[in-house]
């Protein structure tokens, strides 16, 4: 079938940001504080993508991995620090392991950051509207015009109808690399040969836990519990598994309380070979989510101490997505990069969270931790057969494996933060982003507060 249209109106822009999540968020705020004018497109009505919309959270650790210094900062330090000034976080310096705030894991898991995803999301506005970002909500990329290897224009789909948008640098923060594919960018579904992809989640909120007697239970556990897995109350699940009570495919629950006593994020729903660039299976897996959701109040009020009188609070509205596109380009991220601590020229920003890897089949984990920290290439950014196109946060080029690192939200508004910055740059000069100094593109990132270690 064919169908051809007029459209009618043409919006001009420097930059394009396809994708409001943590990664485009980051790289919105950078190109306009940066001096381009920015332009972004995002498909919910709110900024934060997984962090918002997909009640994610808390941020993973923006510290190395012995705790000793924070290496994400810039714009995701100033979004910490103005959210908790308007009581809708605790700053990650403040927070340890092994509490209820860390689901009571350890490693990785020490200054994580708990906010309430709807003051995140006004902080958001707030920063993007101080920037001189243009957000338009309820706008989806439906396809690129392409012309000798650039993107001529971005084709969007909006409550008017179709509109095109023409600008001179376009960044994918998608998550699925949705405007990289239609450009002609090569991509690889999941991991190398199996495509097997990570399993999706829904999150939930709960409150009216009786804080107390829920930590009492695990305080008294917790001197037993090995150093990384403190399996919140992963015996009960056995339990419940054994009186019929428990069918999920997972045996731990995650629990991880927000900056209000008694109100917590739950992460513990589970769908395995979900498709998340097919919206018949997305729509499939948010109806077996919410499913999975009464199951899991049901363990919370029947087993947990303190959850007797939990309350459904708030569940998601979009599925949570781990893992679907990577692009291939001009750099590809490998797990071996990550633990060997690989020394890049072109690194543009720090991260350390563990290769935190969901299998596919069955409930199990794999996480392994980094030594210290590692960097991330600017190359990893750069998409093959794209010259105006930069691509940040979880689909950036690296292995499935890298991926179960970079994929968090610190290290995705770190990557937002560099494109965002390359891209000014791109624009100001009148180059392709490949063609960027970087190392003048590392000066103005540290400049600006980013942390790019050597
Ligand atoms: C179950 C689960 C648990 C997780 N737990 C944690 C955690 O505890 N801590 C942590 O730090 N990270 C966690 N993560 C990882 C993290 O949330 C994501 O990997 C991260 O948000 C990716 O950032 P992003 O900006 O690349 O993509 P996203 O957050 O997915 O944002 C992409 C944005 O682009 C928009 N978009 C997509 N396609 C289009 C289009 N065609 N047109 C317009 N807009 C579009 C989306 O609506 C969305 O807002 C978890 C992820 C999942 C799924």
């Amino acid at each position: 079938m064919r169908y051809i249209c007029e459209i009618q109106k043409i919006t001009e822009a420097d930059v394009l940001v396809i994708g409001g999540g943590p990664a485009g968020f980051g790289a919105a705020v950078a190109a306009a504080r940066n001096g381009a004018k920015t332009v972004l497109i995002e498909r919910n009505s709110v900024l934060g993508g997984m962090a918002t919309a997909g009640l994610v959270g808390p941020f993973m650790t923006c510290y190395d991995d012995d705790c000793t210094e924070q290496i994400v900062k810039g714009i995701f330090d100033e979004l910490c620090v103005r959210t908790e000034a308007k009581g809708g976080a605790i700053h990650p310096s403040k927070i340890r392991g092994m509490t209820s705030y860390s689901s009571y894991y350890l490693r990785s898991h020490e200054h994580v950051t708990p906010y309430q995803s709807e003051i995140l999301a006004i902080v958001m506005d707030e920063m993007a509207k101080e920037a001189g970002v243009e957000v338009l909500f309820h706008t989806q990329l439906a396809d690129v015009i392409t012309e000798n290897g650039r993107i001529t224009h971005a084709v969007v789909l909006m409550k008017e109808g179709l509109e095109a948008i023409r600008a001179k640098c376009y960044i994918d923060c998608s998550g699925d690399a949705d405007a990289a594919v239609k450009a002609g960018v090569p991509v690889r579904l999941g991991e190398k040969g199996s495509g097997a992809m990570q399993p999706a989640s829904l999150f939930f909120e709960v409150d009216h836990i009786d804080r107390n007697a829920y930590i009492a239970g695990l305080e008294e556990r917790k001197k037993a519990l090995d150093d990384h897995m403190g399996n919140c109350y992963s015996w009960m699940i056995e339990e419940a598994r054994k009186n019929g009570d428990w069918s999920i495919d997972k045996n731990e629950i995650g629990m991880y309380e927000q900056n209000i006593p008694g109100r917590w994020k739950v992460n513990t729903t589970r769908m395995p070979h979900v498709n998340a660039t097919d919206t018949r299976q997305i729509s499939a897996a948010m109806v077996e989510g919410r499913k999975q959701v009464q199951e899991v109040l049901a363990f919370i009020r029947k087993y947990l101490p303190g959850g007797k009188d939990a309350q459904l609070l708030q569940v998601a509205s979009v599925l949570g997505v781990r893992e679907t596109r990577h692009i291939k380009g001009k750099y590809e991220l490998t797990a071996e990069d990550i633990l060997e601590k690989k020394h890049f020229e072109d690194a543009i920003c720090t991260f350390a969270y563990a290769l935190d890897i969901h299998h596919s089949e069955g409930g199990g984990v794999t996480f392994t931790t980094v030594n210290g920290y590692y960097t991330i290439p600017y190359r990893c950014m750069l998409p093959e057969n794209c010259k105006n196109l930069l691509v940040a946060g979880r689909c950036i080029s690296g292995t499935s494996e890298a991926a179960g690192s970079y994929r968090v939200m610190p290290a995705c508004m770190a990557m937002g933060q560099a494109a965002g910055t390359a891209a000014s740059l791109a624009v100001k000069e009148g180059i392709a982003p490949e063609k960027v100094d970087v190392q003048k593109l590392r000066r103005i990132l540290t400049e600006q507060g980013a942390v790019i270690k050597e």
